[in-house]
């Protein structure tokens, strides 16, 4: 028996302190709560996380949540035992694991955080198997498809653990997934294709600008001047990120940090606290930055280069302006970034370079498009928009994107 609707809203307002559903959430968590797998595409700042601690909350037994960073599993475990949830995470960098264990075993645990690696080991098996779960939930699902932006091999073991508990309903979660990816993640996951649920992507108060590149200090220095808020610069390397950062924090006296999967961990964490914490700072990053990272009032995101594909642009970008309020995302590319894609292709196994060229095909038509950044960008996640957003360059300065357009061509037929 699920639970019934008063009995969800009222966890929803005593547990979460939210006066209702945002989006899609009521169509997950009623699927969730019926025991029916679902795999749920929201955009980043939709409300995902709540779509199984809801649930967590409220079924008997524990919601096992496979996670691919300890960093954002200790995010999620903060807030949600701020919440008053009983929630743990089990990684190897946890000390009280025996403990943990009891408690799963004793289901005194609503919510219990593992990484996918986990699912392999005949020990995690046993402890799934003398424990009561109610729900396995797979975050940044999309990491399970090579079609995806971000493949983990170790998501792949996840099935064949899931279906030795066929019972127990599976929730799938990304924020970015097109067409090939979602189908991917259904097969691979092994959830029926009428459990997909797939939320509006657009996010309306985010003007989109693509420019090419000419003089990247002087461009970038000239969006910090005109975005006094917080705001992230996506730069293609570690030097680069760092000699962006210096050079950008003397020549605008803004604070600007670095942050990088090469800098000491206690470093990238005492960036990325002040970051979170202030109303002005600048983190110039690498993709290593972002992931599950709740700042509402971001109000810039720069890319210094181009990110890896469509999906990437919108999942960096869509960082921006999760509080609703107006945000920038500006793209500066370069004739070498494509021809440095390029050569990337050429060194990937064949198995995947038709499907690495096709992305970053799809991203040479959202640099060189002439129409509506939105537009393209919605049509690509399989939605039908408006013709023209009014809330990108192409819309509010149709006039220049010629030149964009015909060197982009040239760099692309090459
Ligand atoms: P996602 O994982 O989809 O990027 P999160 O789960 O991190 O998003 O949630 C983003 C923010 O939205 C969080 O600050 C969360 O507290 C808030 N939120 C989630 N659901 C609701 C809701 N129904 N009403 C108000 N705020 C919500
Ligand atoms: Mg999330």
């Amino acid at each position: 028996e699920p639970p019934s609707p008063e009995a969800v809203s009222q966890a929803l307002h005593d547990v979460f302190g939210f006066p209702g559903f945002r989006g899609v959430q009521d169509q997950v968590v009623g699927r969730v709560l019926q025991g029916q797998s679902t795999l749920a595409v929201m955009p980043t700042g939709a409300g995902k996380s709540l779509t199984y601690q809801l649930p967590a909350v409220l079924l008997p037994g524990t919601c096992v949540v496979v996670s691919p960073l300890i960093a954002l599993m200790h995010d999620q475990l903060r807030s949600a035992t701020a919440n008053g949830i009983r929630a743990a995470t089990l990684t190897s960098a946890d000390e009280n694991r025996g403990e943990t264990m009891d408690r799963f075993r004793a289901g005194e645990l609503d919510l219990l955080y593992v990484a996918p690696e986990r699912a392999s080991q005949p020990h995690f098996r046993e402890l799934l198997s003398q424990s009561r779960i109610a729900l396995f939930a797979i975050d940044e699902a999309h990491c399970v498809s090579e079609w995806g932006h971000d493949f983990r091999p170790d998501y792949r073991l996840l099935k064949p653990l899931l279906d030795m508990f066929p019972q127990v309903p599976r929730l799938a979660l990304t924020a970015t997934a097109d067409h090939h990816t979602r189908t991917d993640i259904l097969a691979q996951l092994g959830i029926a294709e009428d459990g997909l649920i797939v939320a509006g992507f657009d996010r309306p108060n985010i003007r989109y600008t693509i420019r090419p590149r000419d003089n990247a200090m002087r461009q970038l220095k000239a969006v910090l001047d005109e975005n006094p808020g917080p705001g992230i610069i996506y730069a293609p390397t570690r030097a680069r990120v760092e000699q962006l950062a210096e050079s950008l924090a003397s020549a605008t006296g803004r604070r600007v940090l670095p942050y990088h999967a090469g800098l000491p961990p206690e470093v990238r964490a005492r960036n990325q606290a002040a970051f979170v914490a202030s109303e002005d700072m600048v983190m110039v990053a690498t993709v290593a930055f972002g992931m599950g990272i709740d700042k509402p009032d971001v109000r810039f995101v720069a890319h210094a280069g181009i990110p890896k594909s469509i999906e990437g642009y919108y999942q960096e970008t869509g960082r921006a302006g999760r509080d609703g309020d107006p945000s920038v995302a500006v793209m500066f590319w370069g004739a070498d970034d494509f021809a440095r894609a390029r050569q990337r292709l050429s060194e990937v196994d064949p198995q995947r370079q038709q499907n690495e060229r096709q992305r970053l095909e799809s991203l040479a038509g959202l640099v060189e498009t002439a129409d509506c950044r939105r537009a393209v960008l919605l049509r690509h996640f399989g939605e039908e928009p408006s013709a023209r957003c009014g809330n990108c360059d192409n819309c509010l300065e149709p006039a220049d994107v010629i030149d964009a357009t015909t060197i982009a061509q040239k760099l692309l037929s090459a």
